[in-house]
C-alpha cells in the first residue's frame, strides 16, 4: 500500500508540508454523565486519522479522503453544509471556519489528504479524530504557534456542533486531545476540566462492535436527555450530578418510577467514575472491572439504553477469568461493548466469545495511546 506521502504526491503532484494525526477514543466509564454535569473517563486508542496537507498558492481548497475518486476542489469554503457523497468534507471545512471563529490563523488555501485505520461510524469517534488532525495540520500551514489541548478540543467540538450539526459533548474531542499511552483522560464536564489517571500496566482494551443501530436512536437520545432535565428540575438541582447517591435516596419518591430510574443511573454513574479513579490509583483492577460491569447493569436496568445483544456480550465476558469487566461504551441503543482484560486475554479467546453472540460482533484489540499531534 502507498504511504500517505505517496498518496498525497500522486493526488496533488507534490509533497505534503505537514502530517498530523489524532486518535479515536472509547468511553471507559461515565455513561450519559456529560450533559448532566458529571464526570467521564475516556481512553485515546491506537487507531488514528492522519491528515497530510500543503498550502495551496492559488487559494483553492482541495480535499481528498483515501478511497475517494478525485479530490473535491473548491474556490472558497462554502457557507452552507455539503450534502450526499461530499458531506464528509463538512468536518475539515468546518474546522477551517472554526479557526476563524476562534480568532486563530487560517491558511488562505490548502491541499489536504486524509487516511485512517479507525472505522467510521463505529462509536470510536473518527469524527473528532478527523477534526483534531485537520486543526493541527491547518494551524501548521498558517504558521500558528501550537495551541493548548483545551483549545484544540473546544475547536473540534465547535466545528462538529456548528458546521456538521451534531450536538456532541466534550468527551470525544477532549479524549483525543488529552490522550496519553498508559493513561485515561478524566473530564469534569462542568468546566470542562481535564486530567489524566494512570491505567495500570498489563491491561488491554477490546471492542466488540455489534454494528446494530436502533432505528429511533436520535429520538431515544433526545428522550433520555429530556428525562434527565425533567428529573433534575423536579429534584430542584441544576444538574443531576450535583446530587450524591446518599442525597438522592430520600428525594427519590418525588419522581415517577421511570424518572427515578434515569436519575439513579446518572447519579450513581457519576459516583462510579470517582470510585473508578480511586480504584485505579490503588491499582485494584478487579475493583475497576466490577465498576465497569456495574455501569453496564445500570444501563441495562435503570437507564434502559442497552440491547439484548450488548447484554449477551457482557454476560459472556463477565464469566471469563481474564476479563476484569465489560460494559456498553457510548450512547447505547446498539453499538459496542468494551472490555478491560489482562494482557494474556488472547484473540482466540475473544473470537470464542464473539462466536457465541449473534450476529457475530466485529473485534478490535486496542491499547491506550497518545493524543493528537503533528507527526511530521
Ligand atoms: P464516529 O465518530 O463514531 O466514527 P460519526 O458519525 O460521528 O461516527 O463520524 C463519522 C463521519 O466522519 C463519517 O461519516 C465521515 O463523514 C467522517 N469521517 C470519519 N473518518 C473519515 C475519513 N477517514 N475520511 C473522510 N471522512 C471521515
Ligand atoms: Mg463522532
Amino acid at each position: 500500500m502507498l504511504s500517505l506521502q505517496e498518496q498525497f504526491q500522486q493526488t496533488f503532484g507534490r509533497a505534503p508540508t505537514v502530517i498530523a494525526r489524532a486518535p479515536g477514543r472509547i468511553e471507559f466509564i461515565g455513561n450519559h454523565t456529560d450533559y448532566n454535569g458529571g464526570a467521564v473517563l475516556g481512553a485515546a486508542i491506537d487507531r488514528y486519522v492522519w491528515v497530510a496537507a500543503a498550502p495551496n498558492a492559488a487559494g483553492r481548497f482541495r480535499l481528498q479522503s483515501h478511497g475517494g475518486a478525485k479530490p473535491l476542489d473548491l474556490p472558497a469554503v462554502p457557507a452552507a453544509r455539503l450534502t450526499g457523497a461530499e458531506s464528509w468534507a463538512n468536518y475539515p471545512l468546518g474546522v477551517w471556519r472554526s479557526l476563524g471563529d476562534f480568532k486563530l490563523p487560517q491558511p488562505a488555501g490548502f491541499d489536504l489528504f486524509i487516511t485512517s485505520d479507525l472505522p467510521a461510524g463505529a462509536g470510536l469517534s473518527s469524527s473528532a479524530a478527523l477534526e483534531l488532525a485537520t486543526a493541527l495540520a491547518l494551524l501548521e500551514l498558517a504558521g500558528s504557534e501550537p495551541i493548548a489541548p483545551e483549545q484544540l478540543a473546544a475547536l473540534g467540538r465547535h466545528a462538529e456542533n456548528n458546521y456538521v450539526g451534531v450536538p456532541c459533548g466534550i468527551l470525544d474531542q477532549g479524549t483525543s486531545a488529552f490522550g496519553r499511552a498508559g493513561q485515561l483522560v478524566h473530564i469534569d464536564c462542568r468546566g470542562p476540566y481535564f486530567s489524566r489517571v494512570p491505567l495500570p500496566a498489563g491491561t488491554h482494551l477490546w471492542i466488540f462492535n455489534t454494528r446494530e443501530k436502533h432505528a429511533l436512536i436520535d429520538g431515544l437520545y433526545a428522550t433520555r436527555h429530556r428525562e434527565c432535565l425533567e428529573a433534575a428540575q423536579t429534584l430542584g438541582v441544576a444538574r443531576l450530578a450535583d446530587l450524591t447517591p446518599a442525597q438522592f435516596r430520600p428525594l427519590e419518591p418525588k419522581l415517577t418510577p421511570e424518572l427515578a430510574r434515569r436519575a439513579k443511573h446518572v447519579i450513581e454513574e457519576h459516583a462510579r467514575v470517582g470510585d473508578t479513579v480511586a480504584a485505579l490509583q490503588r491499582g485494584n483492577l478487579p475493583a475497576v472491572g466490577r465498576l465497569l460491569t456495574a455501569s453496564h447493569r445500570s444501563s441495562q436496568h435503570l437507564f434502559e439504553n442497552s440491547t439484548p445483544a450488548l447484554d449477551r456480550l457482557v454476560d459472556l465476558l463477565e464469566k471469563h477469568p481474564a476479563v476484569y469487566g465489560a460494559r456498553l461504551t457510548g450512547g447505547g441503543f446498539g453499538g459496542a461493548v468494551m472490555a478491560l482484560t489482562r494482557e494474556d486475554f488472547s484473540m482466540a479467546e475473544a473470537e470464542a466469545i464473539a462466536a457465541q453472540a449473534a450476529p457475530r460482533p466485529d473485534l478490535i484489540h486496542l491499547q491506550s495511546a497518545d493524543g493528537a499531534a503533528v507527526v511530521r
